[in-house]
């Protein structure tokens, strides 16, 4: 059984806790060892090969448009379960699904999606700020971060809406000042702040949509205002260039490369190995792919969850990546992150 630590702030814990008595791994179902899937927990050591972000089903219209009308859940899951089952017959065990709410973020559609394939689908609560506020009604601009924390803890607690399924992560955005990415506008703060809330209390990972110099700047924050570094994921990092990545790590935090496919495997692979050799235990790999687009006749063009499988896993041994390495990137790094 594997123990794994998830921040400095807990091997400290541990060390002092050990200090007087001998070491005991912890039972599953202590801290740091279940995954909350949308079916409910499982031991993290099941979570097994995990696609760490992906979208099944997208709504762009926005959060005073969006609503579940728009979408026929049969039909989402009709045209998104051979993708799910392709991807595990790759050997995919874990899927984390990242559309947010006010995105056709739907928890049914996820749980008949995991009863239909018996992958582990998480979900999440959170919000997907941006720039424009396009994406969060109006009333949760002017709340404070501690109010937003509250709701957030509430679905964590209780289940998104009547859906009685719980999230197993939170998920936000933000994106900095226009003007200067690197500084957070009064919502990517309370963002950030009321995520650093619910992780201390729930020990939940938090992904954050953040490209570029604005990524590095959240993961600061986050810390600064109490979250654990070493759970919070810098999403879509692909072309934020060596130097960012490797800030991204120094700071504690993850380096999520997660468009894989979208770029030539060589391309990826300068992307990828720099990380893999000085921070294997910071990154983590997936396509950002599915989308059944919410408005698109049949959810439009479909993108599968192959690439990686198909492509870059082997690309990776080519380039002398090891198995065990493979592994740690695809099993155990999804399962220390996302484990509570
Ligand atoms: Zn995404």
């Amino acid at each position: 059984m594997a123990v794994f630590i998830q921040s400095r702030r807990e091997a400290l814990r541990l060390l002092s806790a050990t200090a007087a008595v001998s070491i005991v791994p912890p039972a599953w179902g202590a801290k740091g060892t279940t995954i909350r899937t949308v079916s409910g927990s499982i031991p993290a050591s099941s979570f097994g090969f995990v696609l760490p972000h992906e979208h099944v089903m997208v709504d762009f219209i926005g959060a005073q448009k969006t609503n579940r009308s728009r979408w026929n859940p049969d039909d989402v899951v009709a045209v998104m379960q051979p993708y799910l089952l392709a991807a595990k017959q790759r050997g995919v065990r874990g899927f984390v699904d990242c559309t947010p709410a006010y995105l056709a973020r739907d928890p049914l559609v996820l749980k008949k999606l995991a009863l239909g394939t018996g992958l582990h689908i998480l979900t999440n609560t959170g919000y997907y700020g941006d720039a424009k506020g396009l994406y969060l009604p109006p009333s949760v601009q002017n709340e404070t971060a501690t109010r937003i924390a509250a709701r957030w803890l509430a679905e964590w607690e209780n289940g998104i809406e009547d859906t009685g399924v719980r999230p197993g992560f939170v998920k936000i955005r933000v994106d900095g000042l226009a003007v200067a990415p690197t500084r957070m506008s009064e919502m990517d703060d309370k963002l950030l702040t009321a995520a650093a809330m619910v992780n201390n209390k729930t020990n939940s990972a938090v992904i954050c949509h953040s490209p570029g110099p604005s990524g590095l700047s959240a993961a600061l924050r986050f810390a600064a205002k109490g979250g654990d570094p070493g759970k919070f994921v810098v999403a879509h990092c692909d072309d934020n260039g060596v130097d960012l990545n490797q800030q991204i790590a120094v700071a504690g935090s993850w380096v999520s490369i997660d468009a894989i496919g979208r770029k030539t495997e060589a391309e990826h692979l300068s992307i990828v190995m720099p990380i893999l050799q000085k921070s294997p235990r910071q990154l983590l790999i997936s396509m950002d792919s599915g989308w059944y687009h919410v408005g698109e006749p049949g959810g439009g063009k479909i993108y599968d969850f192959n690439a990686l499988s198909d492509r870059f896993l082997p690309a990776l041994r080519r380039a002398g990546v090891t198995a065990a390495e493979i592994n740690r990137l695809t099993v155990e790094n999804p399962a220390r992150v996302f484990a509570l």
